[in-house]
C-alpha cells in the first residue's frame, strides 16, 4: 500500500515519493479530493456517483475477483472518463487506465447498432462504402420527416443524427508540399471519421504547417486511435500496431494530431512491441504545441475584430495538459479577444460515445456549458477536440477548431487545400 506520509507536497509539478511506487487501485486513500470536480458527481450529487466510490468498483473487479452489483455497473458505466480526478488526486491514481482494464475485464459486449457504429470507425473499407450513401441521405431532404417518425430515436440514433455534417467524399492526397522556404516535414494523424466530417480543420492545419515551411504527409494506411474501442471494452491492439507501423516507417521530424481526444490516445499507446510504440510516443506531439514552437518571426496573421471563448477539452486539460497553448496561439491574431468558457474544468458531456450512450446526462452537462457560452458573450467558440465541438454546435452558434481561425487569418493564399 502506498504511505501517504512518504509524500513531497512541495513539489510543484510531480508528486514525488521515497521509494518506488505504481498508483493502484488499493493507493487510493478515500480522501475525496476528487469528489468536487466530478461532472456527474455535479449531476446526482451522491456518492455512487462520485470517482471515490468507482475506485472501490474497479478494485472489487480488477484486485478482489468480486462480482458487481447492477447498482455498481450503473454508477460506473455512468463516468464519462474526462479523467479529472487524475489531476487533483494526491495519490496520483491512474484511473483513466484503471477504468479501460476494469471494462475490459467486464467483457463487454457491443449491442445492437453499437457493434456496426464500431466497426464503422474501425474499418475504412466500410466508411468508403458508407459516406456516399450517407451523403445521398443528407442531401434529399428526408432528415426532419425520419426524425418526425421518432424512427431514429427508437433506433438510438436521434442525438447522433441531429449533428451530422455532409460528408467530404474525396480521398486526402498524401503528400501536402509546402511552397515556402522548406523547414522540415511533418506527418498528420487523420484518424477515422475526422477526414470526411472535420475536414476543414484538417485542411486548416495543413495551411498552417505549409505556410510555417513544413511539407506534410498524411499516410493512407492510418486510421482510428482506438480511444472509443478501448474506453468500451473492447481491444484497441490491433489499430494501435497499425497506426505505430504506418507512422514509424515515415522520415519525418514529428507526428502530430489536431484533435486532443486522439492525441490523449495516441500518447498513451503500449504495445507488445514496446520499442516501437516509444518511437511513436517520441515523436508524436499535439499540433498547437509544434505551431506554437515553431511559428516564424516574420508570419503576421490578418487582425480580426472578434471575441472568441475557448473552450477547453478534458483530454487536452487533464491529459495532454496544454490548454494555455491555444491562447497563446490565438494571441496571434491582432485585435482577437480571446476568453476562456467559465467552467472549463467540467466536461460538456460529449465524452467520446458518451453522448450517444448516455445522452441524457450527456444533455444535462451540454447545458451547464451553454450557459457558460451565453454568460460569455463572444461572438464565436473554438474548442480543439472535435467531437465536443461536435456535440456542442449549434445551427445559431458552430463552434470551430482553433485552427480554423488561424488558417482563415493567413495573409497569403494559394497554400493547398
Ligand atoms: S483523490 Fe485519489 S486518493 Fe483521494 S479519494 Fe479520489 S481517487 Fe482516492
Ligand atoms: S473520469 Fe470524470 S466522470 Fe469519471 S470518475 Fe473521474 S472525474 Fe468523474
Amino acid at each position: 500500500m502506498f504511505d501517504f506520509m512518504d509524500m513531497d507536497f512541495n513539489s510543484s509539478d510531480e508528486v514525488t515519493t521515497s521509494g518506488p511506487y505504481i498508483p493502484a487501485v488499493g493507493d487510493c486513500m478515500r480522501c475525496g479530493m476528487c469528489v468536487a470536480g466530478c461532472p456527474t458527481f455535479r449531476l446526482f450529487a451522491i456518492e455512487e456517483e462520485t470517482p471515490r466510490r468507482r475506485i472501490r468498483t474497479i478494485s472489487k473487479i480488477l484486485v478482489e475477483n468480486l462480482a458487481i452489483s447492477a447498482d455498481e455497473r450503473l454508477h460506473l458505466d455512468n463516468c464519462l472518463q474526462c479523467r479529472a480526478c487524475e489531476t487533483v488526486c494526491p495519490s496520483k491514481m491512474a484511473y483513466g487506465q484503471l477504468f479501460d482494464q476494469a471494462q475490459a475485464q467486464l467483457g463487454i459486449k457491443p449491442k445492437g447498432l453499437a457493434k456496426p457504429a464500431l466497426r464503422l470507425i474501425e474499418n475504412k473499407r466500410w466508411r468508403k462504402r458508407i459516406m456516399p450513401l450517407l451523403a445521398l441521405y443528407l442531401k434529399s431532404g428526408m432528415r426532419k420527416p425520419l426524425a418526425k417518425t421518432g424512427f431514429l430515436k427508437w433506433l438510438g440514433l436521434a442525438d447522433a443524427e441531429a449533428v451530422l455534417k455532409q460528408p467530404a467524399l474525396q480521398a486526402m492526397a498524401s503528400r501536402y508540399p509546402t511552397r515556402v522556404a522548406r523547414r522540415g516535414c511533418v506527418a498528420l494523424f487523420t484518424g477515422c471519421i475526422a477526414e470526411a466530417f472535420d475536414r476543414d480543420t484538417l485542411s486548416s492545419a495543413i495551411k498552417l504547417l505549409n505556410a510555417i515551411g513544413y511539407e506534410v504527409l498524411v499516410p493512407p494506411d492510418q486510421g482510428c486511435c482506438g480511444a472509443i474501442q478501448q474506453h468500451n471494452g473492447q481491444s484497441a491492439a490491433g489499430m494501435i500496431d497499425q497506426n505505430i507501423a504506418v507512422f514509424n516507417t515515415l522520415d519525418v521530424d514529428a507526428v502530430l494530431h489536431c484533435a486532443s481526444g486522439c492525441g490523449a490516445m495516441l500518447g498513451e499507446y503500449q504495445s507488445h512491441d514496446i520499442a516501437a510504440a516509444g518511437d511513436f510516443r517520441q515523436r508524436l506531439a499535439d499540433i498547437n504545441d509544434f505551431l506554437l514552437k515553431h511559428w516564424p518571426d516574420d508570419l503576421q496573421l490578418l487582425p480580426l475584430d472578434l471575441k472568441i471563448a475557448v473552450h477547453e477539452p478534458c483530454s487536452q486539460r487533464n491529459v495532454l495538459k496544454n490548454p494555455q497553448t491555444v491562447y497563446a496561439l490565438l494571441e496571434k491574431i491582432p485585435g482577437l479577444n480571446v476568453v476562456p468558457l467559465a467552467d472549463n474544468q467540467v466536461c460538456c458531456g460529449a465524452g467520446g460515445s458518451y453522448m450517444l450512450t448516455h445522452p441524457e446526462n450527456a444533455v444535462q452537462l451540454r447545458g451547464l456549458k451553454y450557459r457558460a457560452i451565453k454568460e460569455a458573450e463572444a461572438d464565436s467558440v473554438v474548442s480543439s477536440n472535435f467531437g465536443c465541438a461536435v456535440f456542442l454546435a449549434t445551427d445559431a452558434a458552430p463552434v470551430a477548431h482553433p485552427l480554423s481561425l488561424l488558417a482563415r487569418q493567413l495573409p497569403i493564399h494559394g497554400f493547398s487545400d
